[in-house]
């Protein structure tokens, strides 16, 4: 069957099971749940890779799956990635109550999308012309939040990293994939129906705990070390320094405090504040995170405080591959149209697919259908053809591209890829940033610095 044929048996597939994914998603947005915690939403795509006939491995990374629709046909394996976690927002129309989980990232849309993607590519006719396989990815924790919790998992040997993609990467669940594809979902106009795949920032976190000396508010504060005042005037370091800051670089440092103080007669001695640096490059990372950190401790220095510094990795910048791209966005023009079809700007979040584009030809294009803000109690779904449907019959048709005809088109794209990381390389660089450091400038004569990783 020659490749335009298959297509449209594709589409025609995607179409019949258009309504079950669609409820599917609806489910899931019922039922939210933060990463590393998807219990329920794991099971419901296992009952549906279970009713498709699928081997699948589930349980991976905690609560992750891996279903293989193998070609009949050797060749390259392309992985058509989902993400199961939702984010906590309260007030959103579709948030848990008790919990404020709410789906405000669209991630269950991905998951109606990869459903549809499945079911399609496991026709008999489609297999039997597919050289290599499909590797359905449906990952946990894609949403870098809920610190403490995740933590505690790394304390308890359950994972090592914060994010489900360099916990998967670190699984080996990648070492046999050859190229990735997630579509995301998006509410911005500009993005259209569809949009093709841009970069985005990497970022690092970060966890600063000043250390005071907590004494009478009013009547004795000259005897307390006041550790709100350090964090402030970090705080305020930090802004000095945005003028440092490139614009190509596109570095964000956004900080919040976390604690502030325990009572408000007492000078406050311990305050804790949380932030992201992010920019496009690893270097320009580095360089903003070492500012951050000399702003961290001049505030303590200034007030004879002590600091403690947790830095985490976070997620590497996505460099999307151009030929893949290409490759999608040439579907994406069939199916949405030329003129509902837009190039996506650089943007300044961040994903762990960022990781993945370190060491393979990766894309995350965006798919419309919602409104609202991202991350917003307002991101919803308006209309679930533009969010599932076109997607899945594009991720579809861009696999048949890759992978019939002796799969020379994932051929071609594997041998033009250069890796900026391998696989130990990455590993090592995300162990490297990954460091608890303590600094004390206690009035007692003598500055001490202790760093442990
Ligand atoms: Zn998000
Ligand atoms: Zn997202």
């Amino acid at each position: 069957m020659d490749k335009s044929a298959l297509k449209e048996q594709a589409r025609a597939a995607v179409l019949e099971r258009a309504d079950a994914a669609t409820a599917t998603a609806k489910d899931i947005l019922a039922h939210p749940e933060p990463g590393y915690r998807e219990a329920r939403t794991s099971r419901v795509v296992a009952d549906w890779f279970r009713a498709m006939g699928l081997d699948f491995r589930q349980h991976l990374a905690l609560t992750g799956l891996r279903a293989d629709i193998v070609g009949a046909h050797p060749g390259p394996s392309v992985a058509v990635i989902g993400e199961l976690d939702s984010l906590i927002v309260p007030g959103h129309p579709f948030a848990d109550p008790n919990t404020n989980a709410a789906h405000a990232c669209g991630h269950h849309a991905q998951i109606g999308t990869i459903l549809a993607v499945a079911h399609a590519i496991n026709r008999p006719e489609v297999k039997a012309n597919l050289h290599g396989r499909v590797a359905i990815m449906v990952l946990p924790a894609e949403e870098y939040i809920e610190l403490e919790y995740r933590l505690n998992l790394r304390r308890e040997g359950k994972i090592e990293f914060l994010g489900g993609k360099p916990e998967y990467i670190r699984l080996g669940l990648f070492d046999d994939v050859d190229m990735a594809i997630l579509t995301h979902a998006t509410s911005e106009e500009n993005l259209k129906d569809m949009a093709s795949s841009t970069t985005l920032n990497g970022t690092i976190a970060k966890q600063a705990v000043f250390l005071g000396t907590s004494a009478h508010a009013g009547a004795a504060p000259h005897r307390g070390t006041n550790a709100l005042n350090a964090a402030m005037l970090a705080l305020s370091a930090i802004h000095a320094l945005r003028e440092t800051f490139q614009d190509n670089d596109h570095v964000r440092v956004h900080p919040i405090i976390t604690k502030g103080g325990d009572a408000v007669s007492a000078v406050p001695a311990d305050v804790r504040l949380e932030t992201f640096v992010r920019g496009l490059g690893i270097e320009a990372i580095r360089d903003a995170e070492r500012k951050v950190d000399r702003a961290l401790r001049a505030g303590a220095m200034a007030m004879g405080a002590e600091v403690h510094i947790t830095t985490l990795a976070g997620y590497l910048p996505l460099h999307s591959d151009h030929g893949l791209g290409e490759v999608y966005a040439a579907n994406a023009e069939e199916v949405v149209g030329k003129d509902r079809m837009a190039v996506a700007p650089h943007r300044s979040a961040s994903t762990d697919m960022g990781d993945l584009s370190h060491l393979m030809p990766t894309i995350q294009p965006f798919a419309g259908g919602f409104t609202g803000v991202g991350h917003g109690n307002d991101f919803v779904a308006r209309d679930y053809g533009k969010a599932i449907v076109n997607p899945a019959m594009v991720t579809a048709m861009t696999v048949i591209d890759l992978l019939s005809e002796s799969a020379v088109k994932a051929n071609e794209l594997k041998a033009r890829y250069k890796a900026p990381l391998t696989k130990a390389t990455y590993l090592a660089f995300m162990r490297g940033v990954t460091r608890e450091e303590h600094f004390s400038y206690r009035d007692d004569g003598k500055e001490q610095v202790c760093q442990e990783s």
